[in-house]
């Protein structure tokens, strides 16, 4: 049986180049960049709940790694150290191996060093926490939005959700489909360049993990604001594209979760510089509607008739 410390030593110490001491002492030892505001998020990966026991440990090191980054981005703010928790009910080598390969490989591209953690005997629990820091007073609240802001949103929405309806066995998709929706629930594409660059650009900003309506009624109720969103305009993952006439497809779009996005607000004098902004970030952006004084989201349709809003998201203590 391999110790803690072997599987500590094996799977979880890397060179950490951000750190002033990293994996090994008691506590690890972080400088942030003077002028900067230390940002932490801690996001939690619970078996039964958010993967299924046997879910492949390659896309889980990814994704438990992903979610917390993304939450760093909706900050504004650039990612530079995590911990990981691990409670794990065997020391089950392959296991580790790939999940931490899937980890690293996305700390490294985004130059994140693990700086420790805690390794457990226990039911399968992941748990991240991440680190960065925004230039001090910049960083990106809930709160900010103003009337008149653009409401936008990068990427596209709905295909995670979708892959879980397929898995639940609630919809039919192709193969091919299906594999597209399953590779947005498992890899999800932290938009880490994206939020840096929002820093200086916009006013507010958030992830959608519980869905677009969701969070995006996170920053109205947050800043005192309403909203009036177009659906046409809102970035359907191009199998939500496809299905778009079916309900349950509909509510994926609205309201699925773990899309891991931004959606954020920007004042409208600064609409001529989004499209820069897309191509340095590399990931399209689109315009879904503005911030109004008068509170409450509407949704409206290609003619400007006011749509039912059916379900607002996804509720973590709903059964
Ligand atoms: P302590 O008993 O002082 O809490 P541990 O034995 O739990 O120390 O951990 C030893 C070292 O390994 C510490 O630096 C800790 O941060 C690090 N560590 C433990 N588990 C992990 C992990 N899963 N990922 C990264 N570092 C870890
Ligand atoms: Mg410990």
């Amino acid at each position: 049986m391999p110790s803690e410390f072997d599987l500590i030593a094996r799977h979880f110490s890397r060179p950490a180049p951000n750190a002033v001491l990293g994996v090994g002492d008691d506590a690890a030892l972080l400088a942030p960049t003077p002028g900067t505001e230390l940002v932490v998020s801690t996001d939690m990966l619970v078996v039964g709940r958010h993967f299924h026991a046997h879910a492949d440990p390659y896309p889980l090191g990814h994704k438990a790694l992903a979610v917390n980054l993304s939450d760093l981005a909706a900050m504004g703010a650039v990612p530079r150290w995590a911990t990981l928790a691990v409670a794990l009910p065997e020391a089950d080598e392959a296991w580790l191996a790939d999940f931490s390969r899937g980890f690293f490989e996305l700390a490294e591209r985004f130059g994140v060093s693990l700086v420790g953690g805690d390794t457990t005997r226990g039911p399968l629990n992941l748990c991240v926490t991440i680190m960065g820091e925004a230039p001090a007073g910049r960083a990106l609240r809930r709160s900010g939005a103003r009337p008149g802001d653009g409401i936008w949103v990068s990427g596209d929405l709905g295909g995670a959700a979708l892959a879980v309806r397929y898995l639940a066995g609630e919809i039919g998709l192709d193969a091919a489909d299906a594999a597209l929706c399953q590779e947005r629930l498992h890899r999800p594409e932290p938009r880490v360049v994206l939020g840096d660059m929002l820093c200086c650009v916009a006013h507010a900003a958030i992830d959608i993990s519980d869905g677009l309506l969701a969070d995006l009624g996170h920053i109205l109720e947050a800043s005192g604001v309403g909203a009036e969103i177009e659906f046409d305009r809102l970035p359907a993952h191009p199998v939500v594209a496809l299905k778009r006439a079916d309900p349950l497809v509909r509510r994926c779009l609205l309201a699925g979760g773990d899309d891991y996005e931004l959606c954020f607000t920007v004042p409208k004098e600064r609409d001529r510089i989004m499209q820069a902004v897309a191509e340095t970030a590399g990931v399209p952006l689109a315009k879904i509607g503005h911030v109004t004084a008068e509170a409450g989201l509407r949704l409206l349709d290609g003619q400007g008739r006011e749509m039912a809003v059916v379900e607002r998201g996804f509720d973590h203590f709903a059964a």
